[in-house]
């Protein structure tokens, strides 16, 4: 019998088929594995689609003809528009499909409020439920520590609205909140950041190659914990920073660089499945090309070293703030760099002003900061106050 870690498609021939006689011709990819979301019993393909950076009915279509069976959104993204066309989108084949949004429930917000948000949600995804209602972005654990949110999921479940309830973030104290959400048991699924990048399994492979500072993250001893209570895990931000044109140069016979740090996450044992923002379909293509294929390959390591030491410096890593108080005027920097890479790397310039705005000043004090102090605050070697002053031009 095959597990979920089992070898199920015909990985190395994705893309490939024989037709009559000798010639071969293109056959598209398709998803070769679906994987159980931990105790909700929940059954999806292994890549999801994400809808961060998409509005388009006709993307979601072309992902369910690719096998993709998990879909997710949010109600602020592209302001409702995302929900729209996946509404749309998935048109006469919601019940078999897993369907996920999520709200900004805050740490003041009344169960009334939260209420009023999911049936926003449902009204613009033309459903009656969603399978997992996640709350959204959480990045200080007074969200998850107001007991509305806890009331509020039950309640929503108990009426047939929501099947589970999750938590999702990639702030610089992801796992902080995840921590105290899986101690109290406050979510069935969480949605984290989690890409090759922040697992030290791959540094201590590339050691003999690539010289790296490896980040000590405090993320996997927490997702670890989530498996030991049977918690849904789904990686997002798998691409550590998605600048896929960088890699092209170094791409050989058809496997390319997402694909390489998709399967890298979808093989760790931390993880079930990964969701991945789809906007084109070729992108589509390849990263659905990526199922199914499990076996660590040279090639991949290669793949995700080279990425690695070309972004070493400018990716500034999900849950790590180290950096944080280094700013006398109190700018947050992980923050305001992750809405720099969402204009930069994303190029979702609507997402990073909308996530910029949210920080209060942002990083305005850096176009006038004579003293720079944050300099040489990032042991990864970024380039702080060049990054942040960017971003405070470019979004502010
Ligand atoms: S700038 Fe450097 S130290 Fe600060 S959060 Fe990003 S990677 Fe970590
Ligand atoms: S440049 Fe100045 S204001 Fe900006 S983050 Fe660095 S220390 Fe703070």
């Amino acid at each position: 019998m095959l597990n979920r870690r089992s070898f199920l498609g015909t990985g190395a021939a994705a893309g490939l088929g024989a037709t009559a006689g000798n010639a071969v011709a293109k056959v598209p990819p398709s998803i070769h594995r679906h994987v159980t979301l931990g105790k909700t019993g929940l059954n999806v393909s292994e890549i999801g689609f994400g809808s961060a950076s998409s509005q388009d009915a006709a993307l979601v279509r072309h992902a369910l003809d690719r096998g993709v069976t998990f879909f997710d959104t949010a109600e602020s993204y592209r302001f409702g528009w995302s929900e729209e066309a996946m509404g749309e989108g998935l048109k006469g084949v919601r019940d078999q499909v897993i369907l996920s949004s999520k709200t900004k429930a805050g740490a003041a917000d009344s169960e009334a409020e939260m209420m009023e948000a999911l049936e926003g949600s449902l009204r613009r995804l033309q459903t009656d439920y969603l399978d997992i209602y996640f709350n959204h972005a959480v990045n200080s654990v007074d969200r998850m520590q107001n007991e509305a949110w806890a009331r509020f999921t039950e309640r929503a479940a108990a009426q047939g609205k929501i099947r589970f309830r999750g938590m999702s973030g990639h702030g610089s104290r992801l796992a902080q909140c995840l921590d105290y959400a899986i101690d109290n048991d406050l979510v069935d699924v969480v949605l984290c950041a989690y890409s090759f990048g922040e697992d030290p399994d791959l540094y201590a492979k590339l050691r003999h190659t690539f010289h790296f500072v490896a980040i000590q993250s405090d993320l996997p001893p927490v997702l670890d914990k989530a498996r030991a209570k049977n918690i849904g895990v789904i990686a997002m931000k798998t691409l550590m920073g998605a600048r896929l044109n960088d890699m092209r140069p170094f791409e050989e016979g058809g496997r390319t660089y997402a694909q390489a740090a998709l399967r890298w996450v979808l093989s760790s044992p931390r993880v079930d499945a990964a969701l991945i923002s789809m906007t084109s379909l070729d992108t589509i293509d390849e990263y659905v090309g990526a199922s199914g294929q499990e076996e660590e390959r040279a090639e991949d390591i290669d793949l995700l070293g080279r990425y690695a030491a070309l972004q070493s410096a400018r990716y500034c890593r999900h849950g790590c703030n180290k950096c944080e108080g280094a700013c006398p005027e109190g700018v947050a920097i992980a923050e305001v760099l992750r809405t720099r890479m969402y204009d930069v790397d994303y190029r979702n310039p609507a997402l990073a002003v909308e996530d910029y705005a949210k920080l209060g000043g942002g990083a305005q004090a850096c176009l006038t900061c004579e003293h720079q102090a944050c300099t040489n605050s990032c042991p990864f070697g970024i380039p702080v106050p060049e990054f942040t002053t960017d971003a405070a031009r470019r979004l502010g």
